[in-house]
């Protein structure tokens, strides 16, 4: 199924001058950007894409994470591209994340590490969890008429 998906590079992948890279790993597996902007999140903002979050005892430095810098939001669309931009950045903690995946390659730390200190792990991407989250995700974060409708060559050559 074609699906659409969202994805954040969060403040640490900005600041560490990784979005052409991580953009380069969705666009080689021929995933097609749909929609990309440069925000910077509210505290208000925050609170309503981390909803399912807040009253978890992580959530204060997660929501200083997530507003300490800009952020990259794009729309990325493409075949099951929920489960597959999942698979291409990796699992929630840095330090379980395998070599090959986003969060693998420029990240390692640990929840016992972040937890100690009080603070998110900065582990570079946001990316929908399921076809709800991400419908509701695009939604916060990108105007209909934001998202564009055109054919990449991976379609023209399938
Ligand atoms: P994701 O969907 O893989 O981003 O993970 P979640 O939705 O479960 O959590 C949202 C974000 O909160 C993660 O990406 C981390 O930045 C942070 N986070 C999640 N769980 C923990 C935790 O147990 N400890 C700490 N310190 N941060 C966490
Ligand atoms: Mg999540």
């Amino acid at each position: 199924m074609i699906e659409k998906t969202l994805v954040l590079i969060k403040p640490d992948g900005v600041v560490r001058g990784l979005c052409g890279n991580i953009i380069s790993r969705f666009e080689n597996a021929g995933l097609k950007i749909v929609g990309m902007k440069m925000l910077w999140v509210s505290r208000d903002m925050a609170k309503e894409h981390y909803k399912e979050h807040v009253d978890k005892p992580f959530y204060v430095g997660l929501e200083k994470f997530i507003t300490e810098g800009p952020v990259v939001g794009m729309v990325i669309e493409g075949n099951d591209a929920i489960e597959v931009v999942r698979k291409i950045v990796g699992p929630t903690e840095p330090k379980a994340a395998q070599p090959g995946t986003i969060r693998g390659d420029f990240s390692h730390i640990s929840y016992k590490f972040a937890d100690n200190k009080n603070i998110a792990v900065k582990n570079l991407i946001h990316a929908s969890a399921n076809q709800e989250d991400a419908e509701r995700e695009i939604s916060l974060w990108f105007a209909p008429e934001q998202i564009h409708d055109y054919e990449n060559v991976f379609e023209k050559t399938l």
